[in-house]
C-alpha cells in the first residue's frame, strides 16, 4: 500500500493520518515463506517536521504462522508493530543509503507501508521458534513427532561403552 507523501510536504507542520490495510500475504525470507494468518488495519500518521523531513509512524498488528524448530509444527507468532521514522525525502538514493539507510520504504514522494513493516518484522523476528518450552521434536531416524507419540527407534551414541567398541573398530578398518 502505497500513501501520497507530496500532500504532507506541500504544508509546513501538516500531518496526514490514514488506515490502510496491508497488502503482503506472507512473510517471504532466506530461511522460508511464513504465512500471514491475521492482521489488522495498520495505523499510519505522517507528520512534516521541517523542510522535506518526515516523521512517520505506522502501528498493527499481525500474526505470523512459523514452523517449530523441533517438531516443524506451526507456531502462531504475534507481532505487534508500532515503528515511529524519521525520513528525509529531499535526500537522493546515495545519501539514503549512507545516513538513513531504514528508509528503502519511501519510494519518491510515496510511503510504501507494506515495504516498511517488513523490515520491522525482520527486526523482530525470533531467533528461536519453539511450539512449547519442552518440545520433544521429531525422531532423527524415522521422523515421528515426539510430542504426539513415541518411536521405537534406537537413539544412537545412547550407550556410550558402544561408541568405544565403534571407534576401535573404525581405526582397526583404517590400518
Ligand atoms: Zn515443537
Ligand atoms: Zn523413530
Amino acid at each position: 500500500m502505497l500513501i501520497n507523501l507530496s500532500d504532507v510536504l506541500s504544508d509546513q507542520h501538516k500531518t496526514v493520518e490514514e488506515t490502510v490495510r496491508l497488502e503482503m500475504e506472507e512473510i517471504r525470507m532466506k530461511s522460508g515463506t511464513y504465512p500471514i494468518i491475521s492482521k489488522e488495519p495498520v495505523h499510519v500518521r505522517v507528520e512534516h517536521i521541517r523542510g522535506k523531513e518526515l516523521l512517520v509512524n505506522a502501528e498493527t498488528r499481525i500474526v505470523v504462522a512459523i514452523p517449530c524448530d523441533r517438531c516443524l509444527d506451526d507456531v502462531k507468532r504475534e507481532f505487534v508493530l508500532d515503528c515511529a521514522k524519521h525520513v528525509d525525502v529531499g535526500l537522493s538514493d546515495a545519501e539514503l543509503t549512507e545516513e538513513l539507510d531504514e528508509s528503502n520504504f519511501i519510494d519518491g514522494y510515496h510511503l510504501d507501508v507494506d515495504k516498511l513493516l517488513y523490515g520491522e518484522i525482520l527486526s523482530d523476528w525470533p531467533v528461536k521458534v519453539l511450539c512449547r518450552e519442552d518440545c520433544k521434536g521429531l525422531c532423527k531416524v524415522c521422523g515421528q513427532n515426539l510430542n504426539t507419540g513415541s518411536c521405537n527407534c534406537e537413539e544412537p551414541g545412547l550407550d556410550p561403552r558402544m561408541s568405544v567398541v565403534r571407534d576401535l573398530f573404525k581405526n582397526f578398518k583404517e590400518v
